[in-house]
């Protein structure tokens, strides 16, 4: 680690920073000789190796670049979009944006009137640049000994030949595809071969019911839906095909026929024969898109032209369809991925997240592609065969960046560190966390076991909205604190706003919003303007408000605190559920927790914690005084849950978020309002933990 010394170094040189530098997230305080101090425990320094190879090594090359991005976004962004390939330049204006409701309707558009096209942009220009042998796609099957590999030229080879018989059945620019795969290579195929014909890509995470597919299917009238008839997931045959088949059953009921479905024949996991067909509709992969051309001309799309829409993963409601476009998402998730991973040519990256997600689109594949990057897709589970499998994979492909979910970290930290220290994890260097906040014990354990306290660790705070990273350390640059998500990413400026939509400075804890746009932002929802308005611009006027809470230390670290709606009013005092779940987390038998409000008739309102245990740790009522304790000692006295109720499990959407919504039901046990529970991942979930609502 890098010494004091070298430290203060860095320190030295912020002090030149100049005053009111606006809103410059205050790094220049984590530098004054005193804090240094009194915290050093609570600071991870970057080893002066990793610093003297990152691309943003010191807190000053970063408020060099960030000062350029909040003061001339347009210079800024357009000197990264240079470098990409545009048919046509962008107009004069770079961007334009009206993010306050009171002055009209609300408006991002950045790059407005460059023609180009995402697709051309991850294969044939990295092509054209040399790495057409480069590996694209490592893909690791559910089974260890089944595996597979592109090149970027191959990559490019398959995509064309699924777009020439996509344009072959009719499938335009504008129309909607849906996409219902499993993480195989067809997957970020059929992303990209919708790019490349400038068709708007919608993928529903394969392992949503039918009936969540077909609330999508009647969203966004897909021209066509692709899938494959089955995947294997550890032990567990999913039928996929069959999903779909009932979900469009449906849709044809409610007036919305699909007359396609292209469907790829996964063999390890299902014969052909095995599949249930229809006839007229149901066409194999397989057997036609091999015979198509594997060269294929791009559609040239204009910057704002639609590239996708994504539904959330539903953890606070029913899911928004949000639309992204095609030039600015482009340049910031490009941006972004090599910034907050400090990525380089030689890197082996891999993101444990589906495709299905947001996480997946801007990280699995369009982030990591525009880098040229080599990515890792894994179809299985992380526990299969047993709680190795993350790190076998990562010494299989000598894996360098990881990145995945905090539900994942805790779930591994959870079953011992042996399945980690049984396998080398050498190549790593960089480690990335997301979906949540990273619980500090999590985060340690990432950092000490499975990172062996020598790679730093990306906390990136996003949403499926903002396109890309907003918050996120960017390794080398400064020391961590455990649990923060530190400072903003360049042309980012949260703020943080009181209820009544004041910004707030110095210490303080209240509402995350952002100010003025970034090129990745979303810019609709799909089909409902109004909902888009009202949910992100209409609370606090002038921002977009992201519905997370967040406190920023007297260092300038930003540390998210939850969902806004999920803030617990205790007496008066308000408890983000981040604070209370991490206490309770630290408690060396505590796996998981959930904290949620119920009504309480002195403190308005007392706090329901759902605790899950350490594997083979029995219920005692000691155990559940010491978790009480430990959130007096480390929080205070008025922080302490009322309950405990043990959980099994927790209910969690399908991309491992804890949903409290469904919690708050339970605990008050208002048990007929549980609401939508269709995005959850495991549903049975839910009876459990009210039959253990009174142990
Ligand atoms: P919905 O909007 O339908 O409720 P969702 O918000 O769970 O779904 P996503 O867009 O996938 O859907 O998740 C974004 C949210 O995840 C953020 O608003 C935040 O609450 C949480 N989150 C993501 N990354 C982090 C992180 N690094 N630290 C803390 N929270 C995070
Ligand atoms: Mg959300």
């Amino acid at each position: 680690n890098i010494s004091t010394k070298s430290y203060l170094r860095h320190v030295e040189s912020m002090r030149i920073l100049p005053s009111g530098a606006g809103r410059i997230p205050e790094l220049k305080a984590v530098i004054l000789g005193e804090s240094l101090a009194s915290e050093e425990n609570d600071l991870v320094f970057p080893s002066d190796d990793f610093c003297n190879q990152a691309l943003v090594s010191s807190p000053e090359k970063y408020l060099e670049m960030y000062k350029r991005s909040i003061e001339d976004p347009a210079g800024f962004w357009s000197d990264i979009a240079s470098e990409f390939y545009w048919e046509k330049k962008w107009g004069q204006q770079v961007y334009s944006e009206n993010l306050d409701v009171t002055k009209g309707t609300i408006n991002i558009e950045w790059f407005k009137g460059g023609i180009t096209n995402i697709c051309y942009n991850c294969l044939d220009a990295n092509i054209k640049s040399g790495s057409g042998d480069k590996i694209a796609l490592y893909w690791e099957g559910n089974e260890p000994d089944v595996d597979g590999s592109l090149t970027y030229k191959q990559l490019l080879e398959r995509v064309c030949q699924l777009a020439n018989f996509l344009k072959d059945k009719g499938v335009k620019k504008g129309d909607t595809v849906i996409i219902y795969l499993p993480m195989i290579m067809e997957l970020p195929i059929t992303m990209l071969a919708c790019a490349r014909i400038g068709a708007i890509h919608s993928v529903v995470f394969a392992g949503y019911s039918a009936e969540s597919l077909h609330q999508r299917v009647v969203d966004c009238k897909p021209k066509i839906v692709i899938t494959c008839n089955a995947v294997m997931r550890g032990k567990k045959i999913i039928d996929l095909k069959n999903i779909v088949d009932a979900a469009l059953l449906e849709s044809s009921q409610n007036g919305i026929s699909v007359d396609l479905c292209l469907t790829f024949e996964n063999e390890s996991a299902m014969k052909k024969e095995d599949t249930k067909w229809q006839k007229g509709r149901d066409i194999w992969w397989q057997d036609v898109v091999p015979t198509y051309p594997t060269t294929c001309d791009v559609e040239w799309v204009d910057a704002e032209d639609p590239l996708f829409l994504l539904y959330t993963s539903g953890s606070t409601g029913k899911p928004k369809g949000v639309l992204h476009t095609t030039g600015g998402y482009m340049i910031y998730t490009a941006t972004t991925f090599k910034y907050a991973f400090d990525y380089k040519d030689s890197d082996i990256y891999w993101c444990t997240a589906d495709c299905g997600w947001i996480t997946g689109h801007s990280y699995v594949t369009y982030g990591p592609l525009l880098n040229g990057a080599t990515v890792v897709l894994y179809e299985g589970v992380p526990n299969y065969p047993d709680s190795g499998r993350c790190w076998e994979i990562v010494d299989k492909y000598k894996v360098t960046i990881f990145y995945t979910a905090p539900t994942l970290v805790r779930s591994l930290m959870r079953d011992g560190n042996e399945y980690v220290t049984r396998y080398s994890r050498k190549s790593l260097r960089v480690l990335g966390s997301v979906g949540e906040p990273i619980n500090p014990s999590a985060w340690r354990w990432f950092y000490n076991v499975v990172g062996d306290s020598r790679c730093p660790i990306s906390d990136t705070w996003w949403q499926t909205e903002t396109g890309g990273f907003m918050i996120t350390p960017l390794p080398g640059a400064w020391p961590q604190k455990p649990g923060s998500a530190t400072f903003p990413f360049f042309g980012v400026q949260p703020v943080i706003v009181d209820e009544k939509g004041n910004e707030i400075d110095g210490e303080c804890s209240g509402y995350l919003c952002v100010k003025s746009s970034w090129p990745g932002a979303f810019r609709t929802l799909y089909g409902d303007h109004e909902r888009y308005e009202t949910t992100y611009f209409k609370a606090f006027p002038g921002y977009y408000f992201s519905g997370d809470g967040c406190s920023r230390d007297k260092d300038g670290y930003h540390w998210l605190t939850g969902r806004v709606d999920d803030v617990i009013n205790v007496s008066g005092h308000r408890i983000g559920t981040a604070e209370v779940e991490s206490a309770l987390v630290s408690h060396p038998q505590c796996a998981e927790a959930a904290v949620v409000g119920v009504e309480h008739e002195v403190k308005g309102q007392g706090i329901y914690a759902f605790v899950t245990l350490v594997e083979g740790v029995p219920y005692s009522e000691d155990l559940r005084k010491s978790l009480v304790l430990v959130v007096r000692n480390q929080i205070g006295a008025f922080a302490a849950p009322d309950r405990i109720h043990w959980a099994p499990s927790l209910p969690k959407t399908r991309s491992g978020k804890i949903m409290r919504r469904i919690l708050r039901k339970i605990a008050s046990r208002q048990l007929d309002e549980l609401g939508d529970i269709s995005t959850l991942a495991d549903p049975s979930v839910v009876d459990q933990l009210i039959s253990l609502a009174d142990s």
